[in-house]
């Protein structure tokens, strides 16, 4: 599912609808971690941080990114930097194809909305003044007032709303559209610029797998960042299965219970292997070496179950090189091998 280096088995499982977004999400970690990030606007501010590109309609994951700053593992496009060259490698498989992007202003700029354009892809975003090829806008503007600027292929727009906004679209016309909404004052229908209501309409996407994952994920504490990814990552992919089967079947199911039936079955599929205890006792038993493993090499041991459980001296971690292997039990050759052999409780 990560992005590098393999292709995305995410992708090929669900073709997105139109609407795509890159958005970032952030896996809880207060650990020490050298490429441990900090988002004030979300509610876990400390931790890893994903780029994810999420279908807008059914919030499918179909990839993501793990950002670790300079190292982050993306195909680097020149003049892009890593906040457009994540954007690129995001949506390498599904350019050409018509799709329209909604990113944020850490992504976007006209440099990375004219390369998406040439490769057949519009994009829509919140966007900073500052980035290079950007309009100049009128610096003091009236509360509703609005400036449109155009290049033939890009639209700019600054609205000042209770703040200003400044938005960068491919894809829409400069005008306004009504919000649906009422103003309290004159009572007249709100309008804002359309980029501006589709935005707001398809930026969440992101977010809202986050919630839904956050009421149910399988992260216990774990004392290892890796771990605690690896569910994350396990989280994601069953909430994908969760999409995939909700368009596939008529079946309304709630995400809690699919996960319960998923664990089942899968429960069923993969039973764990049963010890044979009743042999234990009866049996015919021999001892013999323990496995050479590859880091131990000749000398590998494992510790003694009896000495590990026992209920009739103190218990201990003690090393063997000796096993029972019809039992697959490691045991000290005395008296731990007699005993585990002869007592029902040893
Ligand atoms: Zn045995
Ligand atoms: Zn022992």
């Amino acid at each position: 599912m990560c992005s590098m280096p393999s292709p995305q088995p995410s992708s090929r499982s669900f073709i997105p609808y139109k609407d795509l977004c890159v958005d970032e999400s952030l896996m809880l970690w207060k650990g020490r971690l050298g490429f441990r990030q900090y988002i004030p606007s979300k509610r876990h501010r400390f931790g890893i941080k994903f780029f994810v590109l999420c279908d807008v309609v059914t919030v499918y994951v179909q990839d993501m990114v793990i950002y670790t700053g300079a190292t982050t593992s993306i195909k680097s496009v020149e003049g892009l930097g890593v906040s457009g060259s994540v954007v690129m490698t995001l949506l390498a498989p599904h350019l050409g194809k018509g799709h329209v992007l909604y990113v944020d202003n850490w992504h976007s700029s006209p440099m990375l909305f004219l390369d998406l354009l040439h490769q057949g892809t519009g994009a829509c975003g919140t966007v900073r003044l500052n980035r290079r090829g950007m309009p100049t806008f009128p610096k003091k503007m009236k509360r509703g007032e609005v400036t449109f600027r155009e290049n033939g292929t890009q639209l700019a727009v600054k609205w000042q709303d209770k703040r200003d906004v400044n938005f960068l679209t491919t894809v829409h016309p400069s005008a306004m559209a009504q919000s649906g909404r009422l103003d309290h004052f004159t009572g007249e229908p709100k309008v804002k610029p359309a980029c501006v209501l589709d935005y707001n309409k398809k930026m969440g996407a992101v977010d809202r797998a986050d919630m839904i994952t956050s009421f149910v994920d399988c992260a216990r504490k774990s004392t290892k960042w890796y771990k605690k990814l690896f569910f994350h990552l396990l989280d994601t992919a069953v909430l994908n299965a969760y999409t995939v089967h909700r368009k596939l079947s008529e079946e309304r199911m709630p995400y809690k219970d699919f996960r319960l039936k998923l664990v089942k079955e899968l429960i069923q599929e993969h039973p764990l292997p049963r010890r044979s205890t009743g042999l234990r006792l009866t049996g015919r038993h021999f001892p013999s070496f323990v496995p050479p493993t590859e880091a131990q090499g000749q000398s590998t041991r494992r510790h003694c179950r009896v000495c590990l459980y026992t209920t009739r001296r103190k218990r201990e971690r003690k090393l063997t090189r000796y096993m029972c292997s019809s039992c697959d039990t490691a045991l000290c050759p005395a008296p731990c091998f007699e005993e585990f052999h002869t007592l029902k409780n040893y």
